[in-house]
């Protein structure tokens, strides 16, 4: 399975900036460099449009949307439809970021929610999960991974194995490891991806062979190291993917 390398780009760049980097990006890939990769973007909504366009031709990238509201249209001030996003060239979705969990407060049902909607609308999903430093230290590793796994889950179970393989990717992003500089140990991504893989196959259709990529801080001077490891199937970089540069660095690590 070729590695997925996938760029979360936050609220960050105005629409020149994201075509900018999107061009430089799509220079860098059709220049073949990234041959042995799967590459995903997720810009902010208002550049999706704009990065599709430029993007479009590149062979295996995709480019998703960071949030949606789980309705067709209607009384939801603020929010955004799948619709609207596929109409900007969007097909994929980020669910249970820790950003929309922790500052946002999304709970585990709305997550699900979110998930079983997306899949079951032809969208695929990058279903985030980690535990906080606090978590952590108390000793709730497996109780944290296990509940976000299973409730978030629970409601896609019944949709086939096979869309559920093609649509559905995990991302392991231990919560005190994004955006701090503070990359997990080799030691500690080895053992939450083996324990993510244990739940995934203990879930009533055996999910452990879905995609579980490493999240928080990877750089280009670390994620070889990271994709070496074992049940690391590919990456979720944040400020690292900002730069076009940076990023095929990454995608080439
Ligand atoms: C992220 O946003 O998912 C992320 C991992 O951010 P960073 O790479 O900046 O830690």
């Amino acid at each position: 399975m070729k590695k997925i390398i996938a760029a979360n780009w936050k609220m960050n760049k105005d629409r020149a900036q994201a075509r900018a980097t999107a061009e430089e990006l799509a220079a860098g890939l059709s220049a073949g460099r990234a041959s042995g990769r799967s590459v995903m973007v997720f810009p902010p909504f208002l550049a999706i449009a704009e990065v599709s366009k430029v993007l479009g031709g590149c062979a295996d990238t995709v480019v998703g949307a960071q949030n949606f509201y789980p309705a067709e249209s209607g009384a939801y001030t603020g929010e955004i439809s799948l619709a609207m996003l596929a109409d900007a060239g969007a097909n994929w979705v980020l669910v249970g970021h820790s950003e929309r969990r922790h500052v946002l407060h999304e709970s585990d049902s709305l997550l699900a929610q979110k998930t079983q909607y997306a899949l079951s609308r032809q969208f695929g999903v990058v279903f985030c999960i980690g535990e906080t430093l606090e978590e952590r230290e108390a000793g709730k590793l497996t109780d944290v991974l296990t509940r976000q796994i299973s409730q978030g889950l629970s409601g896609v179970l019944d949709l086939s194995k096979s869309l559920l393989q093609e649509k559905l990717i995990i991302a392991y992003e231990p919560v005190w490891a994004i955006g701090t500089g503070k990359v997990a140990g080799e030691k500690e991504v080895l053992e939450a991806h083996a324990l993510v893989k244990d739940v995934l196959a203990k879930q009533a259709c055996d999910l452990s062979s879905l995609p579980v990529l490493y999240g928080g801080s990877v750089k280009p001077a670390n994620a070889q190291a990271l994709l070496a490891l074992a049940n690391v199937d590919g990456l979720l970089v944040g400020g690292a993917s900002l730069e076009a540069k940076s990023f095929l660095n990454i995608i080439n690590a």
